[in-house]
């Protein structure tokens, strides 16, 4: 372990993130230790365990720099004055989504940022980036130098749809499509086509309303925020005037947040549909619900049954529109010709509750199609496997694990931890 170690510290983490990050992180900033040779000294100390003295008896190390990596760090320094944590994070710059995923019109969510910028300066506290667990380090590796290893390493890969046509191009992940108007360079290149009037999003979640909001809202306003330049100057040319977010099951089920929503109802220029046959009924039950879903379906069934006169003027005028669409799963992806996006197949579902209670989506033998160019899909994520020494379960894209707890042959355990990073 401490070649590997040391290798990878005095060759990656060490160099590049004392470079990049040194300043900004401290503890092994070149300007405060000297030289990238003291750092990287430092750097192997650490390899070998030297924290480990007797005021800093228990020695934990995070894999991946996001929410769930810095939200455990700051619990551990905060609850245990003996720990020392080591964060590894294989991208050069911390705090994963957050910085990458968060829309540039909601600056808001990155102040969260601060909150991790004052971990990241304790002094128990040491951030390795450009380190990528299962390529740079095993998590036998870690399991051998530390007291703990937590795995916070996100789910980096979109949930598929497997139908056919998804691999048509301006079918996108939305993941992807928030990287590239993120100016994530991973993502700068993604062909995104707005020559289209209409463009589907699939999935009832915040990242399906943040995106049809970007599709839907005046440039002018976007010019204001720190939106990609390539992604603003792409949608000055959009042609999209509409644009259906679906869903597989009905208003109760959905997973986007009020304040997504609200934002969607006041776009500028925009007219907000909702079929009050959807919303059915759902006044008699609103009342029952727990406060935030209350809230939340309330908006919903005024939108489509009693808009405020506000909204009926504005939306009278609106020469833009967005549709919330439920009871549909997506069964193909149809081209036209030219092998360009023409639309999409959708099956109409029933709600039956299964037996733990959930209502589920069942698709029934009626089907429709939705004209459109564009379909952005926002499903959910799977996790990644970390290497042949974690347990991985390739059906679910999850690592096997009992408890978020995952055992090795010897008994040994290292903690899976994920959360969001503000409450919405
Ligand atoms: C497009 C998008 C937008 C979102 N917007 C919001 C929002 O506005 N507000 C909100 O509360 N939630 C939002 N979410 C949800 C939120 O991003 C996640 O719930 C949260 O980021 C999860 O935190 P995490 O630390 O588990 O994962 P991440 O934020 O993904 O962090 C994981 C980190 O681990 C690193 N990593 C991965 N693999 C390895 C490896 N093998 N070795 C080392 N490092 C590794 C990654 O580079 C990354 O930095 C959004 C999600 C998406 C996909």
């Amino acid at each position: 372990m401490q070649s590997l170690k040391l290798s990878w510290c005095l060759t990656k983490a060490a160099r590049l993130t004392a470079r990049a990050y040194g300043r900004e992180f401290g503890v092994f900033s070149p300007t405060k230790q000297g030289s990238v040779k003291s750092l990287l000294s430092a750097g192997a100390a650490l390899c070998r365990g030297n924290f480990q003295s007797a005021r800093h008896r228990h020695h934990v190390a995070i894999v991946g720099s996001g929410p769930a990596g810095y939200y455990t760090a700051q619990k551990l320094l905060k609850g245990h004055s003996e720990v020392v944590v080591d964060i590894y994070e294989k991208l050069p710059v911390p705090f994963g989504l957050v910085r990458f995923g968060v829309a540039p019109d909601h600056p808001e969510v990155k102040n969260v940022i601060n909150t991790f910028t004052t971990t990241a300066h304790n002094e128990r506290c040491n951030f390795f980036g450009n380190v990528e667990l299962g390529k740079d380090v095993s998590l036998q590796d870690l399991r051998e130098a530390y007291t703990a290893v937590v795995l916070c390493y996100g789910a980096a890969e979109d949930r598929q749809l497997g139908i056919p046509g998804e691999d048509l191009p301006n079918v996108l992940s939305a993941r992807s499509f928030v990287g590239w108007y993120n100016g994530l360079p991973q993502d700068a290149q993604l062909a995104v086509n707005l020559q289209c009037e209409a463009a589907v999003v699939l999935g009832h979640g915040n990242v399906a309303l943040d995106v049809a909001r970007i599709l839907l809202t005046p440039t002018k306003l976007l010019e204001k925020t720190d939106i990609s330049e390539q992604a603003l100057e792409t949608l000055r040319g959009s042609r999209v005037q509409r644009v259906y977010i679906v869903g597989r099951r009905g208003p109760l089920q959905v997973a986007f947040t009020i304040k997504e929503l609200r934002e969607m109802t006041q776009l500028p220029d925009t007219r907000t549909v909702i079929n009050p046959s959807d919303v059915d009924g759902l006044d008699k039950c609103i009342q029952d619900l727990p406060r935030p879903r209350r809230r939340l379906t309330d908006l919903m069934y005024k939108s489509a049954v009693s808009p405020g006169d506000k909204h009926v003027a504005a939306w009278k005028e609106a020469s833009r529109e967005w549709h919330l669409v439920f009871q549909r799963s997506p069964l193909q992806v149809l081209q036209d010709g030219d092998g360009q996006v023409k639309g999409i197949e959708l099956a109409v579902n029933r709600l039956e509750v299964d037996s733990s209670g959930n209502p589920r989506a069942i698709a029934t033998d009626a089907k429709e199609i939705i004209d459109c160019g564009l379909v952005l899909r926002s499903i959910g994520y799977r996790g990644l496997p970390l290497g042949h020494d974690v347990p991985f379960n390739a059906t679910k894209g999850v690592i096997e694990n009992e408890n978020s707890r995952i055992k090795n042959e010897k008994g040994d355990f290292s903690v899976l931890c994920a959360m969001r990073f503000n409450r919405r």
